[in-house]
């Protein structure tokens, strides 16, 4: 019986019959909305939390220790220079303690590759801002380009095979039993603009000569994480994201005279194109699926440390804070919170436990801390525009 059965049955006059009827059924509809709204209901007792560790061995009591911290999982990066028979043991570990595993692989941020293919490299974009971070750095000369080293994005044709195909390799040595692959720096490289922001990521060859035939359109780490699901099967593909430049790192001649952070010197790219190329990757990424969604918020890796700013472990909620700002301002739509997985970082200082908490407070599906190094820096090179 419904609970507009049930009513209508215990109340015996006609007109209240059908009154009580009417607004028990309506009743029912809002409760129905209620549990939508409220779905999924394990959610409520707060986010997935992983470690996020490099492939060493560990112990027993590791995994205990973790589990005392309040882990429910693990994530290990996965690499060339760790054997399978390591990751089945770790893998091994893992599961006798009761938490599960993911895996970690950095993508873009590739020495080796951009070694062996310094064309695909990232380019910093055409303003020379980023120079001011490197004095000591010779200024690109007549038919050469600066690149970031080590950053080889997928964003280049041949880069996106390479970057497939490694990533093949890597799940070989893939312990049994891991339940989700995360994609670590599926966008442009550091200050793509030339701004100098590390979290400049929107822009392949801005207004400089590309070195490397590139993918077109906004979707190119949609395909890619498509092309990397039809390889791992039943098993979660997380790209993970990293927010653009913001309102605060507009200098002052272009944010009314007031301070900021600086990290974009004088280019203005926080309100130019960068919000709505974001916003148009971010929604080629989210859309058609309800897979959660990777957000890189490292304080420290990405020099989010100045408190006046915004800075400091509790910077996770400004990176949540800009997508619900940024995306549906640009014609987007925005992903609930529970489909984010955020990244904090612990860099041994005591300032993890604060970038925990606020990112749990702000209703995410998973908290990642991350104790392996996860850099996001970058050197200039310069390379031959051919
Ligand atoms: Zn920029």
């Amino acid at each position: 019986m419904t609970i507009a059965q049930l009513v209508a049955q215990t109340f015996c006059s006609p007109t209240q019959k059908q009154w009580y009827t009417a607004l028990a059924a309506g009743l029912v509809v809002s409760m129905a909305a209620m549990q939508l709204t409220a779905a999924p209901g394990p959610a409520k007792a707060g986010p997935l939390e992983i470690v996020l560790v490099e492939a060493v061995p560990v112990t027993s009591e590791t995994i205990s220790k973790w589990k005392g911290e309040g882990f429910n999982a693990v994530a290990v990066v996965l690499e060339e220079r760790t054997s399978k028979s390591a990751y089945d043991q770790l893998a091994r570990r893992v599961s006798d303690g009761g938490l599960d595993l993911y895996l970690w692989i950095e993508v873009a941020r590739n020495p080796k590759l951009a070694a062996a293919h310094p064309r695909w490299m990232a380019a910093l974009g055409m303003h020379d801002d980023w120079q001011k971070n490197f004095p000591n750095f010779p200024e690109p000369g007549i038919g050469e380009v600066a690149k970031a080293f080590p950053w080889v994005p997928i964003g280049y044709r041949e880069a996106f095979d390479a970057h497939l195909a490694r990533i093949e390799q890597l799940l070989q040595r893939a312990p049994p039993g891991w339940r989700g692959l995360l994609l670590n720096d599926l966008q442009a490289g550091p200050s793509s603009c030339g701004c100098g922001n590390l979290q400049c990521r929107w822009a392949i060859d801005y207004q400089v000569k590309p070195t490397a035939p590139k993918l077109e359109g906004d979707d190119v780490a949609a395909r890619f994480v498509a092309e990397v699901r039809r390889r791992v099967a039943d098993k979660k593909v997380i790209p993970v994201w990293t927010t653009e430049c913001e309102d605060v790192d507009l200098p002052a001649d272009k944010h009314q005279g007031r301070p900021g952070t600086g990290l974009c010197g004088t280019v203005g790219c926080a309100t130019g194109a960068c919000p709505e190329v974001f916003t148009r990757q971010w929604s080629g990424l989210t859309s058609g699926h309800d897979e959660p969604i990777g957000l890189l918020a490292l304080h420290t890796a990405l020099r989010r440390t100045q408190k006046e700013f915004g800075g400091g472990p509790g910077w996770v909620t400004n990176a949540v804070a800009y997508l619900d700002r940024t995306v549906p301002g640009h014609g987007g739509k925005n992903v609930p919170a529970d489909r984010l997985w955020v990244v904090v970082e612990d860099t041994g200082n005591g300032e993890a436990a604060a970038a925990r908490e606020v990112a749990a407070k702000a209703g995410v599906g998973a908290v990642i801390v991350a104790r392996a190094k996860i850099d996001q820096s970058y050197e200039p090179r310069m390379v031959p525009a051919k």
